[in-house]
């Protein structure tokens, strides 16, 4: 037992601000492992999780989903060779055995526990996880790097690859360029695409040139129209949407081509009207997109190994410092991920 308490940061009531605590460091149990925690990347998601848009059952609760770290302590009954490696976790905790587990999209499990949701999650100094959503880190890939991958990463490559089936060469628009959307740049780019993406914020713009997308100021450019122009009247054939409002859903919807996809990533209005007739006659797609699973994060981990995708990260605070981490990410301001280092 190497320290009883540790670090970790706490959600005590909605609408309050994350709080500092001292909590016990656990043991793993029977297939588990405990990770002790080197970089863990802050999420939009953990911001509405503070807001309380979710229960999480019993308050407190330590937030954070994506994770890495190296193996310090092993169960008894889970692989003793597991002890040391550079990991990051796969943040669903799945029950392995409904029809959505047995046919490798676990990520639809509806028995699931997330890490960092209903289960205690990574902004501490340790956090106790199942082995099976382990993946080992080549030693290319550092632990900065790989804390942002289980969502800001995988959760791009799930969209576009597994939902959006990108084909190689298709036109692609990242609605949205923050945290996620500059990985998805970065996918599609590497998939052959032509790629174009919005922002408000002249520092993602500037970002999303420099990994080769067509930059659109949507506070000086109209994106369907911008878009038009890039790919042709009828438009693209695929649109990430990771902003989620009302306005860039049906912004998305007028960017596609007839037969293209939106890709729906984000989630802050609940509700959008959709032109039912445009969607028929024009066989548009509008498709769901949540999550990433534990191959995504493999095939993620390989992209990063090989330098394909470069893990963005604009902020790094000490653990210490989360609120002032918050009310960056709130700003808006920073391209890719903010990180939280130990
Ligand atoms: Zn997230
Ligand atoms: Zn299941």
């Amino acid at each position: 037992m190497s320290q009883a308490y540790m670090d970790a940061v706490e959600i005590r009531e909605y609408q309050g601000r994350f709080e500092l605590a001292k909590r016990h460091v656990l043991e793993p149990e029977s297939g588990e492992v405990r990770v002790r925690v080197i970089a863990s990347g802050l999420c939009s998601t953990d911001l509405h999780l503070l807001e309380g848009r979710w229960d999480l059952g019993v308050l407190p609760r330590i937030p954070g989903h994506e994770i890495a770290g190296v193996v310090d302590q092993v169960g008894a009954g889970s692989t003793p060779s597991l002890k040391e490696k550079r990991v990051t976790v796969c943040l669903d905790v799945t029950c392995g055995g409904c029809m959505h587990c047995r046919t490798g999209q676990a990520h639809r499990c509806p028995y699931k526990e997330r890490i960092g949701f209903e289960r205690d999650g990574g902004h501490a100094e340790y956090v106790v996880v199942p082995e099976r959503n382990l993946v080992e880190l080549p030693d290319s890939v550092g632990f900065e790097d790989a804390s942002i991958l289980p969502d800001a990463v995988a959760c791009m490559y799930h969209s576009l690859i597994g939902q959006g089936h990108l084909g190689i060469s298709d036109t692609v628009v990242i609605h949205g360029a923050g945290g996620l959307g500059i990985h998805g740049v970065q996918i599609a780019k590497y998939a052959g695409a032509d790629v174009a993406a919005t922002s408000r914020n002249p520092r993602r713009l500037a970002s999303v040139a420099e990994y080769g997308a067509l930059p659109i100021n949507t506070r000086k450019q109209d994106p369907v129209v911008t878009v038009q122009q890039a790919f042709g009247k009828e438009g693209a054939d695929l649109v990430a949407d990771c902003i989620g409002t009302r306005e860039s859903i049906l912004q998305s919807l007028a960017m596609i081509r007839p037969g293209g996809k939106v890709l729906v990533i984000a989630y802050i209005s609940e509700e959008f009207g959709v032109n039912s007739i445009d969607l028929m006659a024009k066989e548009k797609e509008l498709i769901g997109c949540r999550g990433s699973t534990l191959h995504d994060l493999e095939q993620v981990v390989r992209l990063v190994g090989h330098e394909a995708v470069r893990p963005v990260i604009g902020a790094r605070f000490g653990l210490s410092e989360i609120n002032e981490a918050a009310d960056l990410l709130r700003r808006g301001e920073v391209p890719g991920r903010i990180v939280l280092t130990r």
